[in-house]
């Protein structure tokens, strides 16, 4: 660009340069020639002015020579000219610088010739015997008898020529200020010209090395402020088209980092092109360790590298469940995909890793589910046929036996009615279609209908059973779910308490930070207890510590799965603490206040 900036400087300087030497030339050509033709015309006037008031003698006579030859050096020191009298024969008579003897003949001189022919004749010659350049001009003068001959007078150019050496001496002080100040002009001119392109370069520049906010800012409507819009344009639409990429880019890494199924994108070459947190998390690597490495490094990952190989030499989508064992044991289904470009070339393979272990356990228990509530029900309902068919067999006729068949037959059936209504609250429950009805409960008053319900149980084993409920404590909850969870604990406790124990119900107000009491049950039984392997497994569906203690109570297994339900529902916490033969203890905490959602939320 400066080489350009240089280039236009130095040729305007070298136009502006030849311009005012040629000028230069031309205006000394003028000045010499229009002083020439003015000394020429001055001088011709005077040969008129000599021819027609000089005094001449005959030419011929005695001492005209001598005569001739002294006006001329009269005449010459008058008019600072030289004077010379020349005959019709081309003599010499009469010269104010030589001797005329000493003169050749001047017939054949260029200025008599053309004196002769034109009336008036004039030449410029370089004197050899005065050293200089002259102008010579000739006129023929006829006066009478006395002269017939010319009159020619010649002057010296050499102040001509010291004029015009002034001039020039003076013109070229002139012609370097001009320069000076011509290149400083053009210069500018050049900068003026160049500068906007400079501008538009740099922010070409900048945009090919990405930063899309560079503008050219020029004011002009020529062709380089279009140039300069076209730029602006371009930036504006490559920093629209970016900002599209960027954003569809940050929505990708978005999916990305929210998908809870673990993604691997594994490329050509076999190494790990892609992998988001959730695969991060499930395989317990991190992406930076990983990232860009071939997948077979991750050698502790086993079983998976040897899916992902499998799939990788196919090239054909795969769908597989297998068990790893690294971090930890997991189901995980992998579903592989390969990735081809739109011309169809093969770049890779996308997997989709998602642990299954959870579901699989689900699904397990569902079916369990099924299988044991048509156990259950099998049970019950078998009793009922069997004693029945008995009875009406009519081989019974002892009376006693034949109630005792019919309360056996009565106690299955009552114990079918509670299962199935077991199960039917625990599916709702389940399927989260009943709605909590929340209501403030005054605790010391609804803990009365319930002991009263137990009543007449626990007297029948002697077991004491109390309540030991501060009488402001009130709760917001759903009365009715928590007298169901109350009469499944309760009910628990004074079945598995042998006679004349003791069951006692404890409610304490904790105060937490402001707006976050809860109130704490605490149902504490001196009964059989609860072997420890069994109580982190007490609160699933049909757990059953001993089948036989529990048929013989009547329990159906379900009653402390939906008491956690409840709990849960209430956003509660329900634990369980034991000791075998000694006595269990259910602690229930229940926030105070049940929040806005009022609805099972869970
Ligand atoms: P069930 O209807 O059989 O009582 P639950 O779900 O209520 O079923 O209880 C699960 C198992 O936990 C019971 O079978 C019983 O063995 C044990 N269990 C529950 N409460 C007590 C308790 N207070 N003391 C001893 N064992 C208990």
């Amino acid at each position: 660009m400066k080489s350009f900036r240089t280039k236009l400087t130095v040729i305007l300087m070298i136009m502006i340069g030849f311009t005012m030497i040629v000028a230069g030339i031309a205006m000394a050509k003028v000045f010499r020639d229009s002083h020439v033709v003015i000394l020429e015309e001055n001088m011709s006037r005077e040969i008129k002015l000599l021819g027609s008031t000089f005094n001449f003698h005959s030419t011929g006579a005695e001492g005209a020579l001598q005569y001739y030859t002294e006006e001329s050096k009269r005449i010459g020191e008058l008019i600072e000219s030289r004077v010379t009298f020349i005959n019709h024969n081309g003599d010499v008579i009469g010269d104010s610088e030589t001797d005329p003897l000493l003169m050749d003949n001047h017939n054949d001189r260029e200025e008599i010739i053309s004196a002769r022919e034109e009336g008036v004749g004039h030449v410029i010659r370089y004197s050899t015997s005065l050293g200089q350049d002259m102008l010579y001009v000739a006129a023929p003068i006829k006066v009478g008898n006395e002269f017939d001959g010319y009159i020619r007078l010649s002057v010296s150019l050499q102040s001509i020529n010291q004029g015009l050496q002034h001039g020039w001496t003076l013109m070229a002080v002139w012609l370097l200020i001009l320069f000076v100040i011509a290149t400083f002009v053009s210069y500018r001119l050049a900068a003026s010209l160049t500068a906007p392109l400079e501008q538009i370069i740099k922010v070409a520049r900048r945009i090919s090395h990405l930063d899309y906010d560079a503008r050219v800012k020029l004011d002009r409507h020529d062709e380089v402020g279009h140039l300069g819009k076209a730029i602006n344009a371009m930036a504006d639409s490559l920093q629209n088209q970016l900002k599209r990429i960027r954003d569809n880019e940050d929505l990708i890494q978005s999916v990305l980092d929210n998908m809870t199924s673990g993604i691997l994108l594994i490329d050509l070459k076999g190494n790990i092109a892609v992998i988001n947190p959730a695969a991060e998390e499930m395989l317990k690597v991190k992406a930076e360790r990983v990232l860009g490495k071939p997948y077979l490094e991750m050698k502790e990952h086993y079983e998976l590298t040897k899916l992902l190989n499998e799939g990788l030499s196919l090239k054909q989508p795969v769908h597989e469940e297998r068990n790893l064992y690294y971090p930890e044991e997991m189901l995980m289904r992998v579903d592989g995909v390969p990735m081809l470009e739109e011309e169809g070339t093969y770049k890779g393979m996308l997997f989709l890793l998602q642990n299954i272990t959870a579901i699989r356990r689900l699904e397990n228990v569902r079916s369990e589910f099924v299988t044991n509530v048509s156990h259950e029900l099998k049970t019950p309902i078998a009793a009922v046929k069997g004693f029945a068919e008995t009875l009406l067999g009519g081989g019974v006729t002892d009376e006693k036996t034949v109630r005792s068949f019919l309360q056996i037959i009565y106690d299955e059936s009552e114990r079918l009615n509670r299962l199935i209504s077991d199960i039917l609250d625990l599916s709702k429950i389940e399927s989260k279609s009943i709605r909590m009805e929340c209501s403030p409960v005054h605790l010391s008053s609804f803990f009365v209908p319930v002991l009263d319900t137990l009543g007449a149980v626990a007297s029948k084993k002697r077991i004491l059973l109390q309540a030991d409920v501060p009488d402001e404590l009130y709760i917001e909850a759903d009365e009715d779910k928590l007298k169901q969870i109350f009469l499944n604990i309760l009910s628990n406790a004074v079945n598995y308490t042998q006679e004349g124990g003791k069951v006692k119900v404890i409610v304490v107000h904790k105060e937490h930070e402001e707006g976050h009491d809860t109130i704490q049950f605490t149902i504490a039984d001196t009964g059989m207890g609860i072997p420890k392997k069994d109580l982190s497994r007490i609160f699933e569906r049909f757990y059953r510590v001993d089948k036989a203690r529990s048929r013989f109570s009547g329990g159906t297994g379900l009653g402390l799965s939906i008491v956690k339900h409840l709990v849960d529902m209430h956003h509660g916490i329900v634990t369980v603490e034991s000791e075998l033969n000694i006595g269990t203890s259910f602690v229930i905490e229940l926030p105070l206040l049940q929040g806005d959602e009022g609805q099972y939320g869970n």
